[in-house]
């Protein structure tokens, strides 16, 4: 079975040692782990979080009187905080999710990219997603190249038109580096070209799949009084974890509309 996080993991480090534009990402912070997503469905291939990103503001959940506008319920003050990921002791700035099988699948004409790369290199649209990906990697904050939300992940406005341009430059280059085929050719093969060839695709999952850590409310020790309301909401427990290492991790196949656990 082919290993799709790690052949990624592994072109990816190819990419940042080839490509100056990319040599402040240190792949040893970058985690890879696959996420179901079918091909039939809408949505993203890929996708990157910043696990840097510095505790929000505190902040509070209000709702008001329709009439009144008065403030007639909020939550309990809290702030925003990223989990944290360690593997081999070190800390992951940053998860790469690729969605399986969607990502094996993705053609020139599903996407903007149709223009860009020579039809019948479907490979180089898979290309441009993991470069796309690491591209939102901060080259100083350890968190995502211009603004994020608050759960990390890029927002809207970092896809810019000079974005995408970059990273089709960078594509290029990349290619143009002539790299050991070798570390790319998986891309040039969808999921049921994969399946004849490995027997089948697995990829690295968080253990409690499909979940994976994400940010979370943490309830302020020192609740400030203000601002009145006739009702404090209290926070509901804690359920997110917050500390996660390579005994978190596991390998599962992906089948077209499911996954399994690999003993
Ligand atoms: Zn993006």
């Amino acid at each position: 079975m082919i290993d799709y996080t790690l052949a990624v993991r592994l072109l990816m480090e190819d990419i940042v040692a080839r490509v100056p534009a990319l040599d402040h990402v240190v792949p040893q912070q970058v985690l890879v782990f696959a996420r179901l997503g079918r091909t039939s469905a809408h949505g993203a291939y890929a996708a990157c979080h910043s696990l840097m990103l510095p505790d929000s503001e505190p902040a509070y959940y209000f709702w008001r009187d329709r009439r009144t506008g008065a403030l007639s319920r909020r939550s309990e003050w809290f702030v925003t905080r990223s989990p944290e990921v360690r593997v081999g002791g070190r800390r992951i700035s940053h998860l790469v999710s690729i969605a399986l099988p969607r990502f094996c699948d993705q053609t020139l004409n599903d996407t903007h990219k149709a223009g860009v790369y020579e039809r019948g290199r479907e490979w180089m649209a898979k290309l441009d997603t993991i470069v796309h990906e690491l591209y939102h990697v901060d080259p100083h904050q350890g968190g995502i190249r211009r603004t994020a939300r608050v759960d990390g992940s890029p927002a809207g406005q970092a896809h810019t038109p000079a974005f995408f341009r970059e990273v089709q430059r960078i594509v290029r280059e990349y290619v143009g580096s002539r790299p050991d085929p070798a570390v790319y050719e998986f891309l040039t093969l969808d999921f049921d070209g994969l399946v004849k060839r490995h027997g089948g695709v697995a990829g690295t999952t968080f253990r409690d799949f499909p979940a994976f850590p994400q940010r979370y409310r943490e309830r302020l020790a020192d609740q400030p009084r203000g601002p009145r309301a006739a009702q404090i909401v209290p926070l509901p427990p804690r359920t997110r974890r917050r500390h996660f290492t390579e005994a978190d991790l596991e390998l599962r196949q992906f089948l077209p509309n499911s996954t399994r656990r690999l003993g």
